[in-house]
């Protein structure tokens, strides 16, 4: 074993993957090294961890996928049985005055080891290397479950149906099962709820749980890094495709026929396809016939909203989730008025144990009242501008709202920066080229990049997964 500096650096770093690239080279064809191989780069070794930058997270996540035994033994090989690999993913934010962002993440895991399929509470955090799935980097929340689903009359073929795939996907007449309905009403717990389930009988099943804006980012992503075969057979490997509010698909012509192709080839494998609509397939707004009539070839089931007698129930389910026993009368009162999602229902609740736990108020009909009030007189969120969500997302996080459109690079900035371009993309009409524009003339790339940044956040992040949830909340309010 060769003597090896213990401060660190970036030419031990150099010297030490240098090596490692000699054992890869003998061990996997020149196409794989020169893809995957030559784009690594060696940043910082510390002794026992070995930091490397790859360009994209798409292509961390293949490299986990793939190599991730090869890489871990030939490290241990080079650098001794304690040696780790840490992941660093560029992000380029986009102009001229560049600082690279980047985001850590876990590296190789030792080669012998078991599968993690998800966590088991919370999503993974970069703190914490073992957390996302050893091969599909895929979060499924575990509060979203068929046990902690109410069923009544508005759900229940879409129950069903989930039911069924799950105990048995890809080998039920129920293939794509597409389940449709207004927001808020439980689609996402749903599907969340069979990819919880599948995982649960098959920890080593592929399920992939995604939606069609990040589809689409990703496909984006590939086709300007020159990926596109590799974002292809990364969704084509899959035993279980769950994609989220297809209706954001509409009028995307490229992305469409992508994904037309990974549904054909996916269904022609006998793999599940599970797709989440907020209006019926045939209604859908510019999306291509071709792939209308493949939503329609297993089941679509609709979800509705809840009868009182289902209100009552969820209610109550999520008052004991919440470790509450609600007077009658409160929840009653609840269940009568807000009848527009489930999501305002359990808004209500939450807005309700907050005035109650953190306001000091006493849990009275009065302040059901009150609160259901001030539920129900939201303004809707079409009416949402970009000025408004900056504003929030700067109060939220403390920064003055001009920072926003400036070009300071300072971390906490940047963030909000960030995070005001993905809400104005996920909550306006706008483009990314006129969004773009509300923040000091920037590129639309850079917003396209923000909405990237922030979407893996979501994944990795607890704190800025909350922060996303908090602010949609406040901002749909
Ligand atoms: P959608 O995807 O249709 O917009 P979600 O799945 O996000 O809706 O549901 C919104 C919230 O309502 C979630 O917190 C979910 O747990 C809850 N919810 C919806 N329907 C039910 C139900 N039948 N039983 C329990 N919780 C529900
Ligand atoms: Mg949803």
């Amino acid at each position: 074993m060769p003597k090896l500096s213990q401060t660190g650096g970036s030419s031990d770093a150099e010297s030490l993957w240098e090596r490692c690239l000699g054992i890869i080279r003998d061990n996997v064809s020149a196409q794989v090294f020169k893809t995957w191989f030559e784009q690594i780069r060696p940043l910082k070794w510390d002794g026992t961890l070995l930091t490397v930058e790859v360009p994209s997270q798409f292509f961390y996540e293949w490299i986990e996928e793939h190599y991730s035994s090869l890489l871990q033994k030939t490290i241990q090989k080079v650098m001794g049985a304690k040696a780790r690999l840490q992941y660093q993913v560029v992000v380029d934010e986009g102009d001229s005055t560049l600082e690279q962002r980047t985001i850590r993440l876990p590296g190789a895991r030792g080669a012998g080891q078991t599968k993690i399929a998800f966590p088991e509470s919370g999503a993974p955090s970069p703190a914490k290397p073992a957390a996302p799935s050893a091969h599909y980097p895929t979060y499924f929340n575990p509060r979203y479950t068929f046990e902690n689903f109410i069923r009544g009359e508005n759900n229940q073929l879409a129950t069903s149906a989930a039911m069924a795939v799950a105990d048995n996907p890809g080998k039920t007449r129920y293939n794509p099962l597409v389940i449709y309905g207004p927001t808020g009403l439980g689609k996402t717990h749903l599907v969340q709820a069979i990819g919880n389930r599948v995982l649960q009988r098959d920890r080593n099943a592929r399920v992939l749980y995604t939606n069609s804006e990040k589809f689409t980012m990703e496909y984006i992503n590939a086709i300007q890094t020159n990926r596109v075969a590799d974002f292809t057979n990364f969704y084509r490997s899959v035993d279980v495709l769950i994609v989220d509010d297809i209706q954001f698909l509409g009028g995307k012509e490229k992305t469409q026929d992508m994904f037309f192709h990974t549904f054909n080839a996916l269904h022609q494998a006998g793999r599940q396809l599970i797709l989440t609509s907020d209006k019926q397939p045939k209604d859908l707004a510019d999306v291509d016939e071709r792939l209308i009539s493949r939503f329609t070839w297993g089941l679509t089931a609709d979800i509705g909203m809840p009868d009182f007698e289902t209100r009552m129930a969820i209610l109550q389910q999520k008052s004991m989730e919440e470790g509450t026993d609600m007077p009658g009368d409160v929840l009653e009162y609840i269940a009568r008025h807000v009848t527009s999602s489930v999501r305002e229902l359990e808004g209500c609740l939450i807005s309700l144990l907050a005035k109650v736990s953190l306001d000091g108020r006493e849990l009275t009909l009065e302040l059901a009242k009150e609160v259901v009030r001030g539920v129900t007189n939201s303004p809707s969120a079409r009416s949402l501008t970009i000025d408004d969500i900056k504003n929030e997302v700067a109060a939220y996080y403390g920064q003055d709202v001009a920072l926003l459109s400036a070009k300071t690079r300072k971390h906490e900035v940047v963030l909000a920066r960030q995070m005001s371009m993905y809400l104005s993309k996920q909550l306006t009409k706008m483009s990314l080229k006129s969004i773009g524009m509300h923040f000091g003339g920037r590129d639309h790339t850079t917003v396209l990049h923000s909405c990237q940044q922030i979407l893996n956040y979501i994944d990795t992040d607890k704190k800025v997964r909350a922060d996303v949830e908090h602010l949609r909340k406040a901002l749909l309010h």
